[in-house]
């Protein structure tokens, strides 16, 4: 494949940024550095502000309030075709005449460049169109569509590519096709890409760093794998997944770790983990992710490692979905926690009704304030 001409990756740096409408705030004071060449998500329930940042970083919203910078310049005042963006939306809006060669030529056409044949071809190479360059927009399905508005954007060699929703057209299958591609694309191209998405998969599946948003402001920032593990407000580990909160009161410290007592279990929690207040009689919410939960019928009880956290409960229920069983289990105070167990040997013993122990490390434990608000 040919490599396309490259462009570098410029960051993006929002200083106090915000966007209110009357008397209503959609984006608090936000401030927050994307870095050069990297995959960023902005991620949200609906209504949480992120489309609305990403409008303001394109130029086609205006802050109240805060300045930012693209690739080091303030663009706070320029309008959008002044900016080194380009922004590809969920309806990818190609022109219908057009084959697909002249929508992605379009862009250096209306620049008044004549010679643009090696361009569009390297584009289309990028996107693997390249045999489809004579065909109409409704010729193609709903994922080649959404390749060319990605050509067409690209060809412009902008520093950063905004994508608002791009994928939400599309079928699930599709979805998951085109997250790797993008991701595939972006890696190939090295211009920053900042991504906007309800769906915590495809924004964990394509970006270095995620920012978690929750009524205008960002919740928290960090890798997927950071952000999944160690979620720091019960709102980011509930919309990342299952997070199987537990109720806990801190008993006692010993080292590093703060030693935790819930109905049905004893827990041990790393003290960087827990981001409530560390005081022994303090209230704690114990998170664990329902894969990293073993369970082992109660008999066997002996055959847990002492190292492990341990609960009791009973299963309360259980479906075989091939590749994992997932199971619900009561514990002792009436809470229901997940687990899913890999379909490796299943222990026959595990049915509903049977009494079991859940064990887990600590280092997969993590603490949460329950002071703050669950949603
Ligand atoms: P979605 O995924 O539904 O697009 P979002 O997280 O992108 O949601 P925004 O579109 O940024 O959310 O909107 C944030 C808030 O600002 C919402 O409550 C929305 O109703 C409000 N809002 C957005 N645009 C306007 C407008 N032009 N006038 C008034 N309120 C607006």
């Amino acid at each position: 494949m040919t490599q396309p001409s490259t462009t570098t990756g410029g960051d993006v740096r929002l200083d106090g940024i915000s966007k209110t409408y009357g008397s209503f705030t959609a984006v608090h004071p936000l401030d927050l550095h994307i870095p050069a060449g990297s995959f960023f998500a902005l991620l949200g329930a609906s209504g949480c502000g992120k489309t609305t940042t990403l409008r303001m970083i394109a130029g086609l919203e205006e802050p109240a309030t805060g300045t930012i910078r693209l690739a080091g310049d303030d663009v706070t005042a320029l309008p959008p075709h002044r900016r080194p963006v380009n922004t590809v939306f969920q309806s990818y809006a190609l022109f219908p005449h057009l084959d697909i060669y002249e929508n992605v030529a379009f862009g250096l056409r209306r620049r008044g460049i004549k010679s643009v044949k090696k361009q569009v071809g390297e584009m289309l190479d990028l996107v693997q169109l390249g045999d489809f360059a004579r065909r109409k927009p409704q010729q193609l399905s709903g994922g080649q569509q959404q390749r060319v508005a990605l050509a067409r954007a690209l060809i412009n060699h902008p520093r950063v590519l905004l994508l608002d929703e791009p994928l939400g057209a599309l079928d699930l299958k599709l979805r998951r096709q085109m997250q790797l591609e993008l991701k595939r694309i972006q890696t190939e191209v090295g211009i920053t890409f900042v991504h906007v998405t309800h769906d915590q998969e495809e924004a964990m599946t394509m970006a270095d760093t995620v920012a978690v948003m929750n009524g205008g402001r960002v919740e928290q920032l960090g890798a997927p794998a950071e952000l999944y593990e160690s979620p720091g407000t019960t709102f980011v580990a509930n919309f990342l997944g299952t997070s199987n909160l537990i109720e806990a009161e801190i008993t006692d410290k010993s080292g590093g770790d703060l030693l935790l007592t819930a109905a049905g279990g004893r827990l041990t929690l790393p003290a960087g983990r827990c981001s409530a207040p560390a005081r022994t009689g303090a209230a704690v919410l114990v998170g664990v992710r329902p894969e990293k939960i073993s369970l082992t019928p109660a008999e066997d009880t002996g055959a847990v490692p002492a190292v492990r956290n341990r609960m009791t409960g009973r299963i309360a229920d259980s479906s075989f979905i091939g590749v994992s069983t997932q199971y619900v289990v009561a514990t002792p105070d009436g809470a229901e926690l997940a687990v899913y167990e890999q379909n490796i040997e299943r222990d026959p013993r595990l049915v509903p009704g049977a009494e079991v122990v859940l064990h887990w490390s600590p280092a997969h434990t993590f603490g949460l304030d329950p002071a703050q608000d669950i949603d």
